[in-house]
């Protein structure tokens, strides 16, 4: 078991990021730029997003990538709750970014970063 704490939430970043959009200061392309991996990683580790594309309307994956000096080479990973889950037990608290990914049309977005640890 693990739980979620010191969340930094991106959200403000992501409405200004599709205001500028909407007035066509930002094109497309410049937000839906997830690579090859960044996909991959949100197809096959990620979970469907509560929310549509803000760009083509499509359904989203949010995946989460883990961060810390203890996962050595697993830092910097696309991990599901459940492989989080054994990460932490394994290691102790790590840090969790979410983003968002359109495998439909590419968009893809930091949602929030937050620091995973074990409930005892
Ligand atoms: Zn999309």
């Amino acid at each position: 078991m693990f739980a979620y704490s010191r969340e930094i939430s991106h959200e403000w970043q992501r409405r200004t990021t599709l205001r500028e959009y909407a007035r066509g200061r930002v094109p497309a392309d410049a937000l839906c730029d997830a690579d090859f991996l960044l996909r991959a990683a949100a197809e096959f580790h990620g979970a469907p997003s509560p929310r549509p594309c803000p760009i083509c309307g499509s359904e989203m994956r949010d995946v989460s990538w883990v961060y810390g000096d203890a996962l050595g080479r697993r830092s910097g990973t696309a991990r599901d709750d459940s492989e989080i889950d054994a990460l932490v037990a394994e290691v102790g608290p790590i840090t969790v970014h979410v983003v968002e990914v359109c495998l439909h049309c590419r968009w893809n977005h930091l949602l929030r970063e937050m620091t995973a640890s074990p409930v005892v």
